[in-house]
């Protein structure tokens, strides 16, 4: 506490991010990035720039990987914003976009940096409970609002939305900008970017930290009509014109040219959480259906706090929110097989007396 603070920051209430641990022999299952490292042909992209280009700023508009996103999606270049990470692109969506007069409708159980991001922007939420199976019912979502955003795969309980209820809601809700969060949809959704020829207030918002490996060089993108692009770009070159260095704009464009391995990793990883899923059934567990990298759930009898202390003793880290409706879960990441297998081994200890 400071009174050197301006008042804004007396308010903040900011995320809190899951822990990245300085010693390496732990198996990591709690910040939902993939076991596999990125494509080797990024690592040669990343080495090219690693030279005397770095003196000079990257391209301000990121030219070269909005043409690959576009090439990708079958898209065209103005239907493309990127930022450092999708977190930012999120941060500028809702300082551009949902900032409204009327409230912003979010789930109850989701990612949690949406009430960081209305704190941080003064946007007022409004909370839209899950229904009793955990999942997001778009029906809730017919009230007046400023705004609509939710994850699919929704965060962390990793359930997926099937497109034709997303397109029912556009269909309804057309004074207002809906957001699709899909960090997660490549590992079992169907992306709503095909929807945003005809939908003018849909923007749907991806990155390359989950299903491309890529966590750690921070990249993310948004898709939507022109103008929301547009009202976005505003926004990034009113706050920073460079926001995605030279290593971030060629690894990423690297990433989308190597698909064959994209979509060996995601296969593999949608393979293991099938496995880790049943596995888990049989020891008690209830294992929210996931269409995500990471898996949510909840022991018959063991409470979760205790379950993820005792995974620690072991050195396995996972997940656990200290928040109403899910305190008694767990959301783990999939890992490579020998990890999995190690948490159910692990589990199957801990879970015996
Ligand atoms: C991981 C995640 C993000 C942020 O991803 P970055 O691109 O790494 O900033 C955004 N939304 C959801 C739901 C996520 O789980």
């Amino acid at each position: 506490m400071s009174r050197f603070w301006s008042d804004i920051v007396h308010t903040l209430t900011p995320y809190v991010p899951g822990e990245q641990p300085k010693v390496s022999n732990l198996i990591k299952l709690n910040t939902n990035e993939n076991p596999f490292g990125p494509s080797p042909k990024v690592l040669t992209a990343l080495k090219t720039e690693a030279s005397d280009l770095l003196r000079l700023y990257p391209d301000p508009n990121a030219s070269d990987l909005k043409k690959a996103i576009a090439r990708y999606y079958d898209i065209n270049e103005n239907n493309v914003f990127v930022g450092n990470g999708s977190d930012e692109v999120l941060a500028h969506t809702f300082a551009g976009l949902l900032k409204q007069d009327k409230a912003l409708l979010f789930p109850d159980i989701s990612y949690s940096f949406y009430p960081v991001y209305c704190g941080l922007y003064e946007i007022e939420p409004e909370l839209v409970p899950l229904n009793g199976q955990f999942e997001i019912n778009l029906d809730d979502y017919h009230t007046d609002n400023g705004g609509i955003i939710f994850p699919n795969p929704n965060a962390p309980t990793g359930q997926v939305l099937p497109l034709s209820k997303i397109e029912n809601l556009l269909n309804r809700n057309t004074n207002s900008v809906v957001v699709v969060d899909e960090a997660y949809i490549d590992f079992g959704g169907e992306s709503a970017i095909s929807l945003v020829e005809k939908f003018p207030n849909l923007l749907v918002i991806q990155t390359f930290s989950k299903s491309r490996s890529l966590a750690g060089l921070r990249v993310g993108f948004a898709v939507g009509h022109p103008d929301l692009i547009d009202g976005l770009e505003r926004i990034k070159n009113s706050f920073n014109s460079y926001p995605l260095d030279r290593f971030a704009i060629h690894g990423a464009v690297a990433a989308l040219e190597d698909q064959t391995y994209f979509e060996q990793c995601c296969n593999t990883i949608i393979q293991t959480r099938n496995k880790v899923s049943k596995q888990l059934t049989e020891l008690d567990f209830e294992v929210l259906p996931s269409a995500a990298n990471f898996i949510f759930a909840k022991h018959a009898s063991k409470n979760a706090n205790d379950i993820a202390a005792q995974l620690r003793e072991k050195s396995i880290i996972v997940r656990h929110f200290k928040q109403a409706r899910i305190e008694d879960f767990l959301r783990i990441t999939i890992g490579t097989e020998r990890e999995c297998q190690a948490l159910v081994d692990a589990l199957q200890d801990i879970l015996k007396d």
